[in-house]
């Protein structure tokens, strides 16, 4: 694909956006919103006015001290979730948990306190399923889910539910982490079929009708922590607010807190709605060409052997 080519053309409507152009769109989505947002990370909203006024620029730094277009965990992790997926043509817990512990052996950059208790969990019993456990609400889980969004864009509600449980419990088995990261895949594969942003609301209201605590209509989230439910909070806010890519993204990031994970799934989902000329083209640029193709890829590679649309069900 020659990117290119298209930079200079008109952002489409939502209409004329093909189903590959928004599952790359949100792959793409999820790298940038991790590219832009790490270099907020753990900043406080002041913070990051006083250092930038609006941060709105792929220029890497932050605590980790990246390379400008440099991802994190978030985006790594989805990466080797998708190519355990693409490598057994099925979501399975010892396949997808190997693939998390090869992860970690690669010494990424950071890596969260619930991931690493899990995947030791793994390599020291053997079980893929980690033990329920209260506490393990943090936002680990649904900042990779994108893949299984791909995989099962066609599927019914209970092949998705059930592939998502096998992903995320790995390290994070707590339903709170399920209902959060369930309700951002019903949005995503829902976008994929070419629903409109606005329509994907239903599920955020259905997600608070059932968990009260996720509500997001009372006071802005500023500093949103690693807990999913600020996370999705935060999230929420800033997407059903905006009508674009780009003031989604500044939105989220400048709230600080956990910032590469708020920008990675408000990053997946624009990208969903918009499809990839949504993005900025010089975020796009700006992204490590590596993880572009990568991204780029395995996008197109999930959605080949995701189910047929015959089977379609989802809604
Ligand atoms: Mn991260
Ligand atoms: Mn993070």
């Amino acid at each position: 694909m020659n990117r290119s080519d298209k930079i200079s053309s008109p952002i489409s409507l939502s209409s004329q956006v093909s189903k590959q152009d928004r599952i790359i769109g949100a792959y793409l989505g999820l790298a940038v919103g991790d590219a832009l947002g790490a270099t907020t990370e753990f900043m406080t909203p002041n913070e990051i006015k006083y250092e930038y006024g609006i941060h709105q620029t792929i220029i890497g730094g932050g605590w980790l001290r990246l390379k400008p277009g440099q991802v994190t965990d978030d985006t790594e992790m989805s990466l080797a979730l998708g190519q355990s997926i693409i490598d057994n043509n099925e979501v399975i817990n010892i396949a997808v948990a190997q693939a998390f512990s090869d992860w970690m052996h690669t010494k990424p950059i950071d890596i969260g306190n619930t991931v690493r208790r899990g995947i030791l969990h793994y390599r020291t019993s053997g079980n893929p399923d980690n033990d329920k456990n209260e506490y393990d609400a943090g936002n680990g889980a649904c900042m990779r889910t994108l893949p299984i969004a791909i995989f099962h864009c066609n599927s019914s509600f209970e092949v998705l539910q059930k592939a998502s449980k096998i992903q995320c419990h790995v390290t994070h088995n707590n339903i709170v982490s399920d209902v959060g990261t369930e309700a951002v895949l019903k949005m995503l594969t829902a976008a994929f079929n070419g629903n409109s942003k606005n329509s994907l609301e239903k599920y955020a209201h259905a997600l608070v009708d059932k968990f009260p605590l996720y509500r997001y209509d009372k006071r802005k989230i500023e500093n949103p922590s690693g807990w999913i439910v600020e996370t999705l909070q935060s999230v929420f806010q800033a997407f059903f607010t905006h009508n674009n890519f780009e003031d989604i993204l500044i939105d989220v990031v400048n709230r600080g807190g956990d910032a590469d994970t708020t920008g990675a799934i408000a990053g997946m989902l624009a990208g969903a709605c918009f499809g990839q000329k949504s993005i900025p083209v010089e975020w796009f640029n700006k992204l490590d060409a590596n993880v572009r193709n990568s991204c780029t890829k395995q996008a197109i590679d999930l959605l080949l052997l995701s189910e047929p649309e015959s089977f379609n069900t989802s809604g």
